[in-house]
């Protein structure tokens, strides 16, 4: 169980100053306390033994008072320490963690689901902040009162004591007895959590789909379903505790009925004053809080354990892609050359892309023409290494792109995926997603090359105007508009673009496309510029200077449009298609 713990030696070593004032200021307020007693004591012998002058227990008010004020800095001085230090740790543990999932692959997110992973950011990271604080101070609390308090004790009356505290270690195994049957319980209460997130997050981000058809109620009996399960695993937990709490009461309520026992008795027959008599009882209801103490800690400490047990999880999933040891620092473009790649898609028995060989000199444009899943996209994210191809397979700039800094190799390759993802903030921070401070004029610039610029008094704000989440409140066309302008805006060597205006008509897309010619002849790094366009249309390929087609991950047909149209083949059979197409609408 502890073993989890291993993640926070680290933090814990870098606070342990902070732990070890805590824990002193802890010790000191606790010694304050035991303090108490011996006043009251003090005071109840005065005023057990007949008239006195007040000025005789004065004193002990005044100590009792003065106890309470040590208390309450030390009491100050732990909680800032200790729980301060539990929050931090919280805090770096988490950014820890968010810092790991930014260089986990697409391939780690294809096997979870969102919900859960945020559940591990909240519900979790709670929990292992509770047992890196509150678990601590209930140790130390516990076992500092409870050595302290037997010992004491025993020195005032050692029959009394054994006698009293004996049923006290029934509490203990009573306790770790419980505890057992905690942890699993609170393992499941806390995945009962991430399922109850991972219903809401996917209903709530699906939400329009489930209008149009109409799944609004199978929805929320779904999350009906997952509400009601996680309150029974919740219950069942509650349960537990519900029977551990009386019978701790119950174990300390009988040390009680034996000190009015025996106690009474010792105090009846002379042996013992009254003032110990309240001393003991004073020090017998101290102990009961360590008790409890210690069952708090045990399921504290459990519910850290499977709480990080489920960050260790992630932590431990290894970035599948990476940067080799000496992998270069500057990347300049080049020809892309691809030698006899063939990909296969973790997991699956089948490859995607069999046995491709494609060279692409700088500068040129390169169309791809393909059925739907012959392997498109997969081929063009290999590029910037969004999946890592098999190494000497994809080479730019005569080198293998594995040999690359992948941050150096992804600034310069501008890739509009083939959904559009746009973050929730204004049209321009959109397309300056990638820069800094970035200039206002080359923002528009790159909205002029998209033609999103057309349809800006569209929207209230212009450019500043804030999208919905993923850019919903934009139309597809738009949202891919956007996409495009943020891809060009980083100035790339190499350009990728996914389908990129499947969802703009003809004759924007036109328009586009010349506006992007234009800009690519127009720098005066003319021969940096490569572009790959995916595309399902002749109108966007025509103009490549090779065009390639891609059949079940092979090439079946390459050549320029002009070669291709001349070719028995699926470029003639779509060319052929969309001709007909074009021609009709031309007659309406
Ligand atoms: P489209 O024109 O529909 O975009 P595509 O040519 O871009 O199709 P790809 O996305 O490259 O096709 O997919 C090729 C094949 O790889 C498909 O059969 C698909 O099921 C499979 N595939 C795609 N992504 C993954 C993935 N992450 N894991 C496993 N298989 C995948
Ligand atoms: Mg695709």
């Amino acid at each position: 169980m502890l073993r989890e713990f291993r993640t926070l030696i680290p933090f814990v070593k870098r606070y342990r100053w902070w732990y070890v004032g805590g824990i002193l200021s802890l010790i000191v307020t606790d010694s304050a306390q035991l303090l108490v007693p011996q006043f009251v004591k003090r005071a109840i012998d005065i005023i057990a033994s007949g008239p006195f002058p007040l000025q005789q227990i004065l004193p002990y008010a005044f100590l009792i008072v003065g106890v309470a004020v040590v208390t309450s800095l030390g009491r100050f001085c732990w909680r800032n320490l200790i729980l301060g230090v539990s929050i931090r740790i919280e805090t770096e543990l988490r950014s820890k963690l968010y810092l790991h999932l930014q260089t986990l692959s697409s391939t780690f997110y294809g096997g979870q689901k969102i919900g859960d992973l945020m559940a591990r950011f909240t519900n979790d990271m709670k929990s292992i902040r509770m047992s890196t604080g509150w678990a601590l101070t209930a140790l130390v609390d516990g076992l500092f009162m409870t050595t302290a308090i037997v010992i004491i004790l025993l020195s005032q009356d050692s029959g009394l004591a054994i006698l009293t505290i004996c049923p006290l270690p029934l509490i203990t195994l009573f306790i770790v007895f419980f505890g057992r049957a905690i942890g699993p319980k609170f393992l499941k209460v806390q995945e009962g959590f991430s399922s109850l997130s991972e219903v809401a997050q996917e209903s709530l981000s699906g939400v329009r789909v489930l209008k149009t058809f109409v799944q609004e109620a199978a929805s929320v009996r779904r999350f009906a379903r997952t509400n009601e399960e996680y309150c029974r695993r919740h219950m069942s937990l509650i349960r537990i505790w519900g029977v551990m709490f009386p019978m701790v009461a119950f174990l300390s309520g009988i040390t009680i009925l034996i000190l009015l026992l025996f106690g009474g008795r010792a105090v009846m027959e002379g042996r013992i004053s009254p003032g110990d008599f309240a001393a003991f009882l004073a020090y017998l209801n101290m102990l009961v809080w360590p008790m409890v103490g210690a069952g708090f800690t045990v399921n504290m400490i459990q519910r850290g354990s499977a709480s990080l047990g489920r960050i260790n999880r992630i932590l431990e999933a290894k970035a599948d892609i990476k940067n080799l040891a000496k992998a270069r620092k500057s990347f300049a473009g080049g020809t892309i050359e691809i030698r006899d790649l063939t990909y296969r898609y973790p997991g699956a028995s089948k490859p995607v892309l069999d046995g491709i060989s494609l060279e692409i000199p700088e500068g040129k444009i390169v169309g791809i023409l393909g059925r739907t899943g012959s392997g498109k996209s997969t081929l063009v994210k290999l590029l910037p290494r969004l999946l890592d191809p098999p190494a000497g397979t994809v080479f730019i700039g005569g080198r293998d792109v594995r040999s690359y800094d992948l941050q150096a190799l992804r600034s310069k390759i501008g890739v509009v995926l083939q959904d559009p993802f746009l973050f929730s903030t204004s049209i321009h921070a959109n397309i300056g997603f990638a820069q800094r401070d970035m200039d206002k004029e080359l923002i528009h610039r790159m909205g002029d090359i998209s033609t999103i610029a057309r349809d800006l008094k569209l929207f209230p704000d212009g450019f500043d105007t804030v999208v919905g989440e993923r850019g919903i409140t934009l139309s597809g066309g738009q949202k891919q508009r956007v996409t495009l302008s943020r891809a060009l805006a980083i100035d790339p060597l190499i350009l990728i673009l996914d389908d990129a205006f499947s969802s703009v008509d003809t004759e924007t897309e036109d328009a586009i496309l010349r506006g992007l010619v234009e800009y690519l002849h127009g720098r005066t790094m003319l021969h940096g510029r490569t572009v790959l366009i995916i595309s399902h249309r002749i109108s966007t390929l025509k103009m490549s200077d090779l065009i390639v087609v891609l059949e079940q991950g092979k090439i079946v047909q390459q050549g320029t449009h002009d070669k291709l149209i001349r070719q028995e083949g699926f470029y003639q059979e779509i060319y052929n298609i969309q001709q007909l197409a074009d021609s009709r609408q031309g007659g309406v």
